[in-house]
């Protein structure tokens, strides 16, 4: 693999301001590494021009004394549902192609008024569904470990490509795993925020009541950067919360006395050895450390991802209703009336697992299933929230694996729609309960993939999980 190695953010941004190294260079050695690293596939679009015009700005900004912002120059690649300026936005789907975004999200405005430079949009798989990128209508990305293996999802191209080193970081978003697995499966840092913490304005919605927006990076420091300039209110997401008082980018957590607890059900019979003895090593470092670790059961855990895939898909349809084939991109133009233009613009625009979710997510939201299905499953979703809630009242921080397997081959899940859901099994129950939850590399396995460690905490506590994640990265 190659692996081009970026210094730390904010000594990126620090050159860049002192005029030492200028944007533009940055920008052009991005989109040169994207280039010759096509095979991976991470990349389905370059926004080179406006790339450039930004750079050039920031430049400019350094030559007469004023001040670029905290991240000065440094270049980044959003997910495709992100809309960004200077291109389309296609989630990766194939629905969307054409449509160039005629506003940018506010995750995208506030980098850009920090001084980052958005380079690339990121493969993904379709309207992220998805835990491999396989559901890609621009194809499936390689992991950097292993060419034959999925990234995993769907945020795998933004995981990837951090990992070859193309860019410093990337934006995911994570609506049941998106940006933890994907990081777990390519060696990096992921965090998904609590819900609400980073806008969604601008990010095109799969689920709305899951979805977070999230920084995935080389270092916790690195991600805690990215979120500092992320986090707060925004007038155009009602769901928005208030960022912490202090900067996100914190210490590491001294470990003496945490109160860490393993989830007793995330280390269950179905989860792989190598994962297993991984995660067994770390919890040994944390005691060693000084750490207080003590098992925890969340019954409800074992009820989360039927319920999520229940939630999940019911927003979905809801979500996706908007692509008429009017409205936005793709439109087929032999349709002789409205009704035979939706057919024919929704029937051959969508995948496979959209029209599935669509088709699940109506059926469980229909009059005559809606009580037996979406009802109960909101009903397991608050019984879900009470036990996390319950379980913070005594604890610190719960820990678990990120995924019950390492990387998974291309082609190994995709025959039964069901074994690729039962790759989210360990990280939906944090999208269920909003609460902020990261995967932190804490190794290998003996065929050299790595392997993440998956922490969550209390709502509105990422702070505290941004910092004990850096202990955690510091004890390997
Ligand atoms: N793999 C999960 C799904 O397919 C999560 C996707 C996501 O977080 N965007 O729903």
């Amino acid at each position: 693999m190659i692996r081009h190695s970026w210094q730390a953010l904010d000594k990126i941004a620090a050159s860049v301001r002192r005029g030492s190294v200028r944007a533009i260079d940055l920008t052009t050695e991005a989109l040169s590494l994207i280039e010759a690293s096509s095979e991976y596939n991470t990349v389905i679009l370059t926004l080179k021009d406006r790339a450039l015009e930004l750079a050039e700005e920031v430049d400019r900004k350094v030559r007469r004394g004023q001040d670029p912002g905290p991240l000065a120059g440094v270049p980044y690649i959003a997910k495709d549902n992100f809309l960004v300026y200077g291109g389309e936005a296609r989630a990766g789907s194939k629905i969307l192609n054409g449509f160039v975004p005629p506003y940018q999200a506010t995750a995208i405005n506030r980098l850009e008024a920090a001084g980052a430079i958005c380079v690339a949009k990121a493969n993904m798989d379709a309207f992220a569904h998805g835990a491999s990128t396989e559901n890609s209508d621009f194809g499936v990305v390689k992991n950097p470990y292993d060419k034959t293996r999925v990234p995993g999802g769907s945020s795998g191209g933004s995981a990837a490509a951090v990992a070859l080193g193309l860019v410093p970081f990337a934006l995911g978003t994570d609506t049941g795993g998106s940006i933890r697995q994907p990081s777990s499966f390519c060696g990096v840092f992921g965090l998904k925020p609590t819900y609400g913490l980073i806008s969604r304005s601008g990010v095109i919605a799969m689920g709305s009541s899951l979805d977070c927006i999230g920084p995935i990076a080389n270092s916790v420091a690195d991600a805690a950067l990215v979120v500092e300039v992320l986090a707060g209110k925004d007038p155009l997401d009602a769901t928005t919360v208030d960022r912490s008082k202090e900067r996100y980018v914190t210490k590491p957590l001294s470990l003496s006395g945490l109160k860490i607890g393993v989830v007793k059900e995330y280390v269950s019979d179905g989860v792989a050895a190598d994962i297993k003895q991984a995660f067994d090593q770390t919890v040994a470092d944390l005691e060693k450390a000084g750490a207080d670790v003590c098992e925890v059961s969340l019954p409800s855990t074992k009820l989360a991802l039927a319920c999520y895939y229940i939630i999940c898909p019911a927003e979905v349809s809801s979500n996706l209703s908007r692509y008429d084939g009017i409205r936005y991109g793709y439109h087929d133009a032999s349709s002789k009336n409205l009704d035979d233009s939706y057919l024919k613009t929704r029937g051959r625009g969508f995948g496979k697992e959209a029209k599935r979710r669509i088709m699940i997510g109506t059926f469980v939201l229909s009059s005559g299933y809606y009580d037996a299905y979406y009802k109960k499953a909101m009903t397991v979703r608050t019984m879900l929230i009470k036990e996390f809630e319950s379980a913070f009242k005594k604890i610190d921080f719960l820990i678990g694996p990120v995924a019950p397997t390492v990387a998974f081959k291309i082609g190994e899940k995709t025959k039964n729609p069901l074994d690729m859901y039962l790759a989210d099994v360990l990280t939906v129950p944090a999208n269920l309960a909003g609460i902020p939850a990261a995967s932190v590399p804490i190794g290998f396995n003996e065929q050299g993939l790595p392997i993440g460690l998956q922490l969550m905490s209390a709502m509105h506590s990422d702070r505290n999980l941004l910092g004990l994640a850096m202990s955690i990265e510091g004890l390997s």
